[in-house]
């Protein structure tokens, strides 16, 4: 797992800038968002101290702040159909259902990864750091003419599941790059780790606390001493992945959940 990295605290800034001018009709939004956070409040003393008055703000609250407010809105348990979750789910598109009130921004924050001026450098997946990532060109057939376009082999996955809780859905820092497999179901897909609050605060790539390369070590063992050592990816078999996780056993939650230890290689690869 790879700490995202935004640079130091000026680059950080002029990011948080630029992904929150990504929101448009944000006007229309705001005002939208001044009348759901009373009700949230009403259902909740606690989201006044959580939710910040401005939606820019939301966007760009740190991790740890947006991990509170997951956990406070999921425990809830409103009804998917429930009038309040579903008005949410509108004002904060990351994708569009049918008929709703707002532009998706999916497309938008997908490009914002991938611009070159913001500094990301997706090569591998930040969840495995196996699935080397990369761009290719499409061409898609339309009804009325073709179109061409850029695609991705990364996905963005939404480290805290915005199904049940919309409120983190366009927030910068609940965005990890990842390869199809580990966002896809049987990985990791609409999962969210079973954590107390304060791993949970910790666990992800997109926290400040996130300490994962200083604490762990990871080793890489083969199992029999004749091993031949040209062509790894083809004897992945005789390999055992080890994680020591002696100085934060914390860490241990994130790797089973994304099946990263030895005993889960071979389904990965399968
Ligand atoms: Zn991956």
């Amino acid at each position: 797992m790879i700490k995202m990295n935004y640079g130091d605290v000026k680059h950080q800034k002029k990011l948080e800038g630029t992904f929150v001018a990504l929101l448009d009709n944000a006007d229309e939004r705001q005002k939208k968002w001044v009348k759901l956070r009373k009700q949230l409040y009403q259902l909740k003393n606690e989201f006044k101290k959580l939710l910040p008055t401005q939606l820019h703000k939301l966007m760009t609250l740190p991790y740890t702040g947006l991990a509170e407010i997951y956990d406070t809105y999921v425990a809830l348990r409103l009804d998917e159909k429930d009038r309040l979750h579903l008005a949410l789910k509108e004002l904060f598109s990351y994708t569009k259902d049918k008929g709703g009130r707002f532009n998706a921004l999916s497309d938008s924050i997908i490009d914002f990864f991938k611009d070159k001026n913001n500094g990301f450098e997706i090569h591998t997946c930040y969840y495995c750091n196996m699935t080397y990532i990369n761009y290719f060109q499409y061409e898609e057939v339309k009804k009325n003419g073709r179109k061409t376009g850029k695609r991705t082999q990364f996905d963005l996955d939404h480290v805290l599941d915005k199904g049940r809780c919309p409120l983190v859905a366009l927030s910068l820092y609940n965005l990890v790059p990842a390869c199809p497999t580990c966002n896809g179901p049987h990985i990791k897909g609409k999962r969210v780790m079973n954590v107390t609050l304060n791993q949970r605060q910790k666990l992800s790539p997109t926290s400040n606390l996130y300490d994962f390369d200083n604490q762990i070590k990871i080793w890489l063992r083969p199992k029999t001493e004749k091993i031949p050592n040209t062509d790894f990816l083809k004897h992945l078999d005789d390999y055992e992945l080890d994680f020591d996780t002696l100085s934060d056993a914390d860490y241990d939650k994130e790797i089973n959940f994304l099946y990263l230890s030895n005993s889960s290689l071979k389904i990965r690869h399968a």
